[in-house]
Formats: structure tokens, sequence, C-alpha cells
């Protein structure tokens, strides 16, 4: 392609909020064999909220709530925010202690006089949360989390959350001093045009892949809505680039769409790496492409951009 084609590419990919750093990036998308999708913020919406909460403990539900709540309060995660939002609701709007605590202040202020002390609390990035509260060990995560720090999870919650997980829920597990005590399912819906976007790709001759942290059959499930054939759950965030290498070793090219900062790794290693949404600056910097408008149709945008100004002077 001329200097003047890319030009006019980049202008038309621009009023898509289509952002191309550079020809080099532009030409690259025509080959692309391999898109791989993260899961949650860039195949789902990245709106997750609580849909069950379920003690099997002898705690009270709202204690459970604030309990958890108070474990999350620091942490980034969507999953986070999620259940901090639910138990907020659940004491002020569905059973509000006193009549003085509704509507008056700030969330902040109401959450900062509500929430439990919190001591050394730590992320553990693909795991959960950590934390702890009346001197007694906190842990919020998925069954690795529970796992690693030898809590038996009971058959019954084993039940229940597999049946959450087969429908494209994830089952939240806590544990309180060392044992088991609840869990709180979160979903997270797919973005509108998910669905027709992969299809999209599959007629264009592209494989679509699934990477996500979240477990297997959430993420399975979740694949299957969506028509994606190709998962790879419980990666690690450090493992979503070496994914990417994997299929490279054909000499495919390979993308990746991705919106937060787990994925700016993935995204540097893909030969086309591109960045939805918002995106974190992190995720916005490591990458060739950005997707300004979040939606997924705009990397079928991408790859005909490409196709269409390199055809041209074949
Ligand atoms: P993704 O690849 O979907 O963005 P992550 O790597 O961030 O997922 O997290 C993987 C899994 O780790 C989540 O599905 C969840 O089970 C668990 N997890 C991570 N952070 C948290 C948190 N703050 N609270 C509860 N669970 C968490
Ligand atoms: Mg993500």
């Amino acid at each position: 392609a001329t200097p003047t084609a890319v030009m006019v590419a980049t202008g038309v990919g621009a009023n898509h909020g289509v952002l191309i750093k550079g020809g080099d990036a532009l030409e690259r998308a025509q080959s692309i064999r391999y898109v791989i999708f993260d899961k949650t913020g860039t195949l789902t919406q990245g709106k997750a909220s609580v849909t069950t909460a379920k003690v099997f403990s002898g705690m009270e539900l709202g204690d459970f709530l604030t309990l958890v709540a108070s474990a999350e309060a620091s942490s980034e995660h969507p999953l986070a925010k999620a259940i901090v939002d639910h138990a907020y609701h659940y004491h002020f709007f569905d059973n509000p202690p006193t009549a003085k605590d509704a509507g008056k202040q700030s969330k902040q202020d109401k959450l900062s006089g509500w929430l439990l002390e919190v001591k050394d609390f730590s992320a553990i990035p693909g795991r959960g949360v950590h934390c702890l509260i009346n001197e007694k060990t906190v842990l919020v995560g998925n069954r690795s989390l529970l796992m690693e720090n030898k809590v038996t999870i009971p058959n019954e919650a084993e039940s229940f959350l597999v049946s959450l997980e087969l429908n494209a829920k994830t089952g939240i597990l806590v544990a309180y001093d060392g044992t088991f005590i609840g869990v709180i399912a979160v979903a997270d819906p797919l973005k509108r045009e998910a669905t027709v976007v992969i299809e999209g790709l599959k007629k264009m001759g592209v494989h679509p892949v699934m990477v996500t942290g979240d477990n297997w059959r959430t993420a399975q499930a979740v694949a299957k809505e969506v028509g994606i054939e190709d998962v790879r759950a419980e990666v690690m965030p450090a493992g979503k680039a070496e994914v990417i290498r994997s299929l490279q070793k054909d000499g495919s090219v390979v993308a990746m769409v991705g919106d937060g900062i787990n994925d700016s790794p993935a995204l540097a290693a893909a030969d086309v790496g591109m960045a939805i949404g918002a995106g974190t600056d992190i995720a916005i910097e490591a990458a060739d492409y950005v997707l300004m408008r979040n939606s997924l149709e705009d990397v079928i945008t991408a790859i005909d951009l490409s196709r269409k100004t390199f055809s041209r002077i074949r």
C-alpha cells in the first residue's frame, strides 16, 4: 500500500474510534489467524453483579455480606466491586438498619462506618483476596485460593458451586478462621454484539479463542453461549502471553483483545494487540490498536480495513 493508502485507512479507522499505531500494525492485521479474547470485560460487559449469596455456616446473611465486603473493599477487581455493591444495597436499601442511616450521608461516608476493620490486606492475582478481620484470617476467592490455604469445601457447597458454574456464573468462596462459610454467585452478561462478531470472524476464516483466569466450567458455559470452541481457562495473569506464544509457534499471526491491566503482557506478546474500551493506560500502551467504542464489532472493522488497504495494491 502507498503511504497515502495507509493514511486514508488510519483516518477511516479513527472515524470508527479505531486508533491504529502505525502502518506495520495496519499491515499485520490482514493476516490474523487467531483472535484471543479475554473473557471478563472483553467478551462480557465487565459489569458483574451478585445473583445469590449463600451461607453454609450458622452466620447470619447480613453479617456474612459485611465480612466479605470488608475484605473486598480494598480490591480493584470487578468481582470485588460487585460484592461491595451488593452488600451495601442489602444493608442500606433492602434491610436499612435505622432510618437515619438511609439517604443522608454520601455512600462513602456510610461505607466507612459500616465496614469492619481490615488488617494485612493482600490481593492474590488470579485467586482472590486475603486479610485479617477480628484477628482471624478471611479468604475470598476461587477454589485454588481455599485449597492452597487447606480449607475444605463441603460437598453441599461444591455441588452448589458446580450448578452456578454450569450457568455461566462465577462462584466466589469465603473462608473465615480456616473454615469455609459461604458462596457468592456473580454474573457478568455478554456484550450484546459478542455472538454476531464471533460468527463473523469465523466466516472471515479467523479462529476465535477465549482466555480467562476464571474456572473451566464457567469459562466453557460462556464460550458456548458466544460460539467459541477453543477455551483456555484457569490461566494465571502471566499465562495469557504464554498462550499467545504457543499459537505463534507455527508462524500464525495472533491477535489479542483485552481490556485490563492483567492483559498488557499478552497485548504486547501478540502480533496485533487490541486494547478495548476505556482500557487501562498500561493496556493502551501495550496495544497496537485501541478500540475506543468498546464494541467487539471493531475487531472486524480493524481486520477488514487492513485487508482492503493491502489487497488493492497486490
Ligand atoms: P479474568 O481473566 O477473568 O480477568 P482474573 O485473573 O482477574 O480473571 O481472576 C481469576 C479468578 O480469580 C476470578 O474468576 C475469581 O475466581 C478469582 N479472583 C480474582 N480476584 C478476586 C477478588 N478480588 N475476589 C474474589 N475472587 C477473585
Ligand atoms: Mg479482563
